[in-house]
C-alpha cells in the first residue's frame, strides 16, 4: 500500500489493469461440501484468491479455561500456504495471520447463534491456497457460507468487500496490482440482511467523502456477493435431494 510505482492503474477513459470498471467486482464463484471430514466446508474463488474452508463443531471447547459458560467460542484460524504467494511464504503463524484470525471470529461470532452453544467451541479453519488481495474478506466470505453448510444456526450471514483508492479514484475490490500500488485499502463485512459492520479496517488514508463513496460501494456489492453464497448453499441442498434415494 501506497509504494510509488510507475504502473499506470487507471487508463484515461478510467477503466482497470484487468479490464474492470471501477465499481466491477472480479469472478466469484463458492462451492460447499466438498470436504467429507469437516461438519462444513466451502471453497471460494475470487479473482484469483483460492481459498477452502473447514468448520467443525459445535463441540466441548478445550482447553477447558478457553470455555465460556454463556456461549460458544469462534476460534477461526486464517492461515496462506507457503506457495499461495509468488515468493515462497514462510510457513506458520505470523503477526498478520494471527489478527486476520482474531478480526474473523469476531465476525462470525456476530452472525452465529453462539449462546445456544455454552462451553462449546466452533472451528473456521480457512486454508489460502492462492492469494491475489482481498484474502481475509474472501475467507470470512466463504466461512460464513462453511458454517451454514455445517448447519449451525445463524442469525445472519456474513458477506463484505474491499474497496480503496488508486491514482485518486475510488474503486471497488482491489486487485493485486492496486493494493500494492494504490493509495488506500478498505475492507468491510457486514451482515448480510441488516447491514451491520462486523468488520472494518483500513490501510492507507481517504478523506471522508472518499470513504463514503467507497463503503457505499462495498455495500451495494454486498447484496450481489450474498446472492452468491445463497446459491452456493442452494444448489448444496438440491443436489443433496437429488442423490436421495439412489
Ligand atoms: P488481504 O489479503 O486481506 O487483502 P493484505 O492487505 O494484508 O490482506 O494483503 C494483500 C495481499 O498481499 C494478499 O492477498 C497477498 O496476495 C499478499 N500478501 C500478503 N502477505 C504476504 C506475504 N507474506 N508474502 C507475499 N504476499 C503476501
Amino acid at each position: 500500500m501506497g509504494s510509488e510505482s510507475n504502473i499506470k492503474l487507471l487508463d484515461e477513459n478510467g477503466i482497470r489493469l484487468d479490464g474492470r470498471t471501477p465499481e466491477q467486482l472480479r469472478p466469484i464463484k463458492i462451492e460447499t461440501n466438498l470436504l467429507e471430514r469437516a461438519d462444513g466446508s466451502a471453497y471460494i474463488e475470487w479473482g484469483g484468491n483460492k481459498i477452502m474452508v473447514a468448520v467443525y463443531g459445535p463441540r466441548e471447547a478445550y482447553p477447558k479455561h478457553t470455555q465460556d459458560i454463556e456461549k460458544a467460542v469462534v476460534k477461526a484460524r486464517y492461515n496462506m500456504a507457503a506457495f499461495s504467494v509468488d515468493e515462497r511464504k514462510r510457513p506458520g503463524p505470523d503477526r498478520r495471520s494471527v489478527e486476520i484470525s482474531k478480526v474473523i471470529s469476531e465476525a462470525l461470532s456476530s452472525a452465529i447463534m453462539v449462546e445456544q452453544f455454552p462451553r462449546a467451541q466452533i472451528d473456521v479453519f480457512i486454508e489460502v491456497m492462492q492469494a491475489d488481495a482481498g484474502t481475509r474478506i474472501a475467507g470470512l466470505t466463504a466461512a460464513s457460507v462453511a458454517v451454514a453448510s455445517a448447519g449451525i444456526p445463524m442469525r445472519d450471514m456474513v458477506v463484505g468487500c474491499t474497496a480503496g483508492k488508486v491514482e485518486g479514484k475510488v474503486v471497488l475490490d482491489l486487485s493485486k496490482e492496486e493494493d500494492n500500488f494504490g493509495q488506500a485499502d478498505l475492507p468491510i463485512a457486514v451482515l448480510s440482511k441488516s447491514k451491520r459492520i462486523v468488520l472494518i479496517q483500513m490501510d492507507g488514508d481517504l478523506s471522508l467523502e472518499e470513504f463514503e463513496q467507497a463503503s457505499g460501494m462495498i455495500m451495494k456489492a454486498t447484496d450481489n456477493i450474498a446472492e452468491i453464497q445463497r446459491n452456493a448453499l442452494i444448489n448444496r441442498y438440491s443436489v443433496e435431494s437429488i442423490g436421495d434415494g439412489e
